[in-house]
């Protein structure tokens, strides 16, 4: 069964979502982590998780909603959440950074943020659940280091990087997520970072509704037809997983069992549930 490591479901309308889960599940994915940006998110991800088998959550402040950190009250949050959920929090997520049109004083302000959510992974032992972008890279792999984040390690959602930062994140005790990237036209290089590592360093994310760049599956002779600009929905994590076992000239059951365990090892989940 298939493990989708970081999803925004809470966004979609509940009949909506009904119907974008069980599409899912019919394709393959058994379990979905719910990650809040934000803390006025925080109560639809404890709804979710709390009232499904098949749910998890994680909570933070996602760089691009810095401006909405209150800082203490946030964290007292996060920490409340996790005392009355200790069963179904299980990640600190989703956050990082990303720069997109940031000025200097918003970036200081997110590597602030970044170093308070991993400091809260850190007290609270939660791996992290992460986002970045191509310009904070180097800053990001920084931070982590400076704060010992290999401590409580986690995960790099829609990993786009060379093998070089793959490393890095490796060597630090994160899993590099495969997201619809992997289906890219130009995503050649990443293709081969992920042909070559092995899959004990992978998990896998759809991040719908976030991810804007996929195929969508229809039925003509092409399985994977290109469109830009459409959201991702929990189904696509099936079309990642197939490409990832052809890119890796092995099968999906293989890709599925390997990635599903690497995820419950992350978020300290038993290995049979
Ligand atoms: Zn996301």
């Amino acid at each position: 069964m298939l493990f989708d490591t970081h999803v925004h479901l809470s966004s979609f309308e509940p009949g909506e979502r009904e119907k974008q889960i069980a599409t899912a599940k019919g394709l393959g994915t058994s379990t979905f982590v719910e990650v809040a940006g934000s803390a006025d998110n925080v109560p639809k991800a404890v709804e979710l998780a709390e009232s499904r088998d098949d749910f998890y959550f994680g909570v933070a402040c996602h760089p691009n909603r810095v401006e909405m950190y209150s800082g203490e009250k946030d964290l007292a949050l996060f920490r409340k959440t996790l005392k009355e959920h200790p069963k179904k929090m299980v990640c600190i997520g989703e956050c990082g950074l990303d720069y997109g049109e940031a000025d200097d004083q918003r970036a200081e302000k997110q590597r602030a943020l970044f170093r308070d959510m991993i400091r809260l992974a850190r007290e609270l032992a939660l791996p992290l659940n992460m986002h970045s972008e191509r310009l904070c890279t180097r800053d990001l792999l920084t931070i982590l280091k400076e704060e010992k984040a290999s401590e409580v390690g986690g995960m790099m959602h829609n990993f786009g990087g060379n093998m070089d930062i793959a490393k890095e994140y490796w060597d630090m005790g994160f899993y590099t997520s495969v997201s619809v990237l992997i289906h890219h036209p130009m995503a050649d290089r990443l293709r081969g970072v992920f042909r070559d590592v092995s899959l004990d360093q992978m998990v896998m994310d759809s991040d719908a509704p976030g991810a804007k760049l996929i195929r969508i599956p229809a039925d003509s002779s092409d399985p994977y037809p290109y469109e830009m600009d459409k959201v991702s929905e929990p189904r696509m994590l099936r079309y990642i997983a197939d490409k990832l076992a052809e890119v890796k000239g092995i099968s999906l059951e293989e890709v599925a069992a390997a990635t599903a365990q690497n995820a419950k090892r992350m978020y300290r989940l038993p290995a049979d549930g």
